[in-house]
């Protein structure tokens, strides 16, 4: 049972050893391969699941888009989404794309901020990306009425807010975009540093569940400031998780082990340092 994760570059990818975790642990005939497919390479990438060669894929970086445009059906979610980050083969030989990111999102806020629910308050969700995109759709299906998109090219944020129920925010309106927000999910590329930095949550009393999807570093330079302004900080690793269980469960008919997914990621991305004198 072979699957893996589909992208251009794929080299940086912590799935395979997520993946190859769980497969180890419940003794699986099964590998989890990464699968770089070059700039225009997942038409193959897609075939080789749909004839069986592949029990499927994740697909990444750049590939999410084409992949919902390749199958031949998706999800409610992957459509919601306009992008999917899980293809695989259905039993009359068809492709369904699926997205699990959303999912991914959830565990996160309610592993590392227990007792959160998405419909405690407004949301705010900075950018408006393929990632601002699947994290609003998330929401909003998972019981959120108040989500706020704010994102530094306002025109961006109007148009995900013209297909998903959100409004759209520049940063010339940071201020009203986080008035009464709960929660707040740094969903850009961006960071602290260069010329415009992000807009920041202000403090208030009890502070706010702060989210940040970038787990490169784990506490990023918004993170750390959030933190420092009194906000719970939430990071992106257990997003990465929880986009993977219900993936795995698709790929080999058998739901991910409970193993400690998380030390082991942070071994991989700091890997502890020898002690030797
Ligand atoms: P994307 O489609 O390229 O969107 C990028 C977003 O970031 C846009 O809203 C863009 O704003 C904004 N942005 C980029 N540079 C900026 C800067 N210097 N200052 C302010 N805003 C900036 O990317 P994406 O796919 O949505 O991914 C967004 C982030 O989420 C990535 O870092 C990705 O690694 C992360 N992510 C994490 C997980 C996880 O499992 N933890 C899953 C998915 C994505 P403009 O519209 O103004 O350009």
């Amino acid at each position: 049972m072979v699957a893996g994760v589909v992208g251009h570059p794929v080299r940086h990818s912590l799935s395979p050893r997520l993946h190859g975790a769980w497969i180890r642990a419940l003794g699986l005939d099964a590998a989890y391969v990464p699968l770089d497919a070059g700039p225009d390479g997942l038409a193959a990438m897609a075939r080789a699941v749909a004839c069986g060669a592949l029990r499927g894929v994740n697909v990444t970086l750049p590939f999410k888009e084409q992949a919902l445009a390749l199958a031949d059906a998706a999800t409610d979610r992957a459509r919601a989404c306009g992008a999917a980050n899980v293809l695989v083969r259905r039993s009359d030989g068809t492709l369904l794309a699926d997205n699990t990111d959303g999912e991914g999102l959830l565990f996160a806020l309610r592993r590392q901020a227990p007792g959160w629910r998405a419909d405690q308050g407004p949301i705010t969700v900075i950018g408006a990306g393929g990632a601002a995109r699947g994290a609003v759709a998330a929401l909003a299906a998972a019981g959120c009425t108040d989500i706020r998109i704010l994102n530094r090219t306002r025109s961006r944020a109007e148009a995900l807010a013209a297909v998903l129920p959100a409004r759209a925010h520049g940063w010339d309106a940071a201020d009203a975009a986080f008035e009464g927000a709960v929660t707040v999910i740094n969903a850009t590329s961006g960071q602290m540093s260069g010329e415009e930095p992000l807009p920041l949550p202000p403090p208030v009393a009890g502070g706010r569940v702060v989210m940040d999807m970038v787990y490169t570093p784990l506490e990023t330079p918004f993170l750390a400031v959030c933190r420092a302004m009194g906000h719970h900080p939430v990071d992106g690793l257990d997003m990465l998780i929880g986009q993977a269980m219900p993936a795995f469960e698709a790929f080999y008919g058998i739901a991910p082990p409970d193993i400690p997914a998380r030390a082991l990621l942070l071994a991989v991305l700091a890997p502890p340092s020898d002690v030797t004198p």
